[in-house]
């Protein structure tokens, strides 16, 4: 830009320097040529006049020695301030005012104005000495000298005065012109900046606007071409930032749709490199997006199926679908799509995968069918064993009253087993999918632990197990009071059936605040916490983290024994959940179980 200005200036500086030049040479010239006419003008008028006025007699009578020529050039140059010459009809001097021969003349040749007044009547020449530079003008005419004939006289003056008037006029247009050009260069620079200038904001908003800077705007109000340059640009980078913040808006709004996906999403280019991960990728194929953008497919070392699918896709360009386990980084079943991506020329440009984790699913359907055969394995043995006793009754036993009757309490035992069974598992599959409708109401919870203590003392008793209670008062929480009792009664039986004779279950209820440390009844609380601890035989260290799995049993006979279903636990869990509460158990085989179950106080 500064070269434009600098080139404008230059352009101008010239133009009117070389103009401004131009008219004072021409002025110096044209004034040169007057001063040299008039200077001409004026030797011819005083040499005709002198020549109209002449008496030549007088001026042989005055003559000395026959010097006549010379004296009356002496005389007359003086009078007119001129070297006056006189020479003879063939251009030899006569007489002259000044001493030996005039500047740039040779002695004895005819000079130049002589020739041409004797040719044209009028002759004048203008020649400089060698040496000193005085040019000198002279002016002749033919002239009749009396009596002695005709000849020439002739006047000559110094011009040395035109030139040093000359040499002041050009001085003073030079000063005049070198204060022009200074002018000129500012004025010029002042104009060419006021030219590029805005041109220049321009160009720095157009760089800022390239540089991503959408908001930069140029600040011109003239109504001119540079303004409506100006408007132009910021016109159009009103129309970039607007399209660019939809763009924005358009690519965040995927972004953030990819990202919070649960599909995981990879897109490999054509150069087989990894151009797009999502989050979900990322944890399903173990590695970062850092680690993975930008190279080659094949740094999916562990997933050796899954390059060999890209592979696959790569060079059939079709739509590969398949089921994989990664075990790395941990283990999922995975659907996953390969879709070959194509440009609209139908080039292929590269592969979009998506993976869905299906672990959950195939886990489902795993338990489900386990869940399928648990029970049929569950029903078997107590209809086998109604089968059984029934045939032997029907083979004769029945003619025995002592073993029919104890056969048929079997089936009886069996058939309650079976009954309980099938409650359990009816019960189980509702909670599970949800279908209870819990209705929640406020319970006290000392009365209600001890009715609840009430409906299992026939049981505990039958075992000799003393059944203790610490509940604090006023201890309220919302529940749906029927399944609290479930649970309870649960717990309690466990407690019974797994615990010697002579032994004792306790039940202690206490508030907990937010930060779960147990206050006085009087504070304000949110959760509660209920302990069923007994004394029984405990539950091995191992089988902890299993005992709320459905039939889960840590000893099958010992529990068939006891008419368990391994279903009771499972039941538990599900109901705490259900009122948002959770359930653990600490235990020391030989010493006891403790079951701590904490329950939110509001729903
Ligand atoms: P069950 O109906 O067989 O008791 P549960 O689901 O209630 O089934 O319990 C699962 C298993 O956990 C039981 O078979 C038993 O081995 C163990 N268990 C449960 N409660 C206790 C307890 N209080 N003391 C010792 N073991 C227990």
């Amino acid at each position: 830009m500064n070269k434009v200005r600098n080139r404008l200036t230059l352009i101008f500086i010239l133009f009117i320097g070389l103009s401004n030049l131009a008219a004072g040479i021409f002025t110096v010239s044209v004034l040169r040529d007057s001063q040299v006419r008039s200077l001409e003008d004026s030797l011819e008028e005083q040499l005709k006049l002198y020549l109209a006025t002449v008496d030549w007699e007088t001026v042989f009578e005055r003559s000395v020695r026959g010097e006549a020529y010379g004296h009356e050039a002496a005389r007359i140059a003086r009078k007119a301030g001129a070297r006056v010459t006189f020479f003879d009809r063939d251009g030899a001097v006569l007489g002259d005012s000044a001493k030996g021969t005039g500047p740039g003349e040779e002695p004895g040749q005819v000079p130049k104005e002589i020739v041409l007044a004797g040719s044209q009547g009028f002759g004048t020449d203008i020649r400089a000495s060698g040496n000193d530079s005085e040019k000198i003008m002279y002016v002749a005419l033919p002239a009749s000298f009396g009596d002695s004939g005709v000849g020439f006289v002739r006047f000559g003056a110094s011009m040395n005065h035109l030139d040093a008037e000359t040499f002041r006029i050009t001085s003073y247009l030079l000063v005049g012109l070198l204060v022009l050009l200074l002018m000129t260069a500012l004025i010029s620079y002042r104009i060419s900046q006021g030219l590029t200038g805005p041109l220049e904001k321009i160009t720095r908003v157009a760089y800022q606007i390239t540089n991503l800077n959408y908001k930069a705007r140029v600040s011109i109000q003239n109504r001119d071409e540079i303004g409506q340059l100006g408007q132009a640009i910021n016109t159009m980078a009103e129309s970039l930032q607007f399209q660019m913040n939809r763009i924005q808006e358009d690519e965040s709004r995927l972004k953030s749709v990819l990202e919070n996906m649960l599909s995981g999403v990879v897109m490999i280019d054509r150069d087989e490199r990894i151009v797009l991960i999502n989050r979900s990728a990322e944890e399903m194929l173990g590695m970062s997006a850092a680690e993975l953008l930008g190279q080659k497919y094949n740094v999916l070392k562990a997933q050796y199926e899954l390059i060999k699918m890209i592979g696959e896709c790569e060079e059939k360009h079709e739509h590969i679908r398949d089921e994989i386990v990664f075990y790395y980084p941990e283990e999922r079943t995975l659907d996953i799509h390969l879709v070959p991506m194509t440009g609209a020329g139908g080039e292929f440009m590269g592969i979009v995968i998506v993976f869905h984790d299906i672990s959950a699913i195939r886990r489902l359907e795993r338990m489900r069918s386990e869940f399928v055969a648990n029970v049929s394995h569950e029903l078997k043995t107590p209809i086998a064993a109604v089968k059984g006793f029934a045939e032997t009754l029907l083979g004769g036993a029945v003619n025995d009253p002592e073993t029919a009757k104890s056969f048929l309490q079997i089936i009886y035992d069996e058939s309650e087993r079976l009954d309980r069974l099938i409650g359990d598992i009816l019960d189980l599959s509702k909670i599970e999918s949800k279908r209870v409708q819990l209705h929640f109401s406020p319970v006290e919870m000392k009365p209600f632990i001890e009715r609840t203590l009430n409906m299992m003392s026939t049981e505990a008793a039958k075992k000799n197990i003393q059944l203790e209670s610490n509940v604090e008062e006023d201890i309220y929480v919302e529940a749906d009071e029927d399944r609290l009792r479930q649970i309870l009664i649960n717990l309690l039986a466990n407690g019974i059936s797994y615990t010697h004779e002579g032994g004792s279950v306790k039940i202690t209820v206490e508030p907990v605040t937010a930060s779960g440390t147990e206050t006085g009844s009087d504070a304000e609380y949110e959760k509660i916490r209920i302990i069923v601890q007994d004394t029984g035989i405990g539950i091995p260290r191992k089988d902890l983290p299993r005992i709320f799995e459905r039939f889960y049993r840590v000893d099958k006979a010992r529990t068939r024994a006891s008419g368990g279903t391994g279903l009771g636990l499972s039941i538990v869990k599900h109901l705490v959940e259900l009122h948002k509460g959770t359930i653990r158990v600490d235990s020391i085989v030989g010493a006891g179980s403790k079951f701590v179950i904490e329950l939110p106080v509001l729903q």
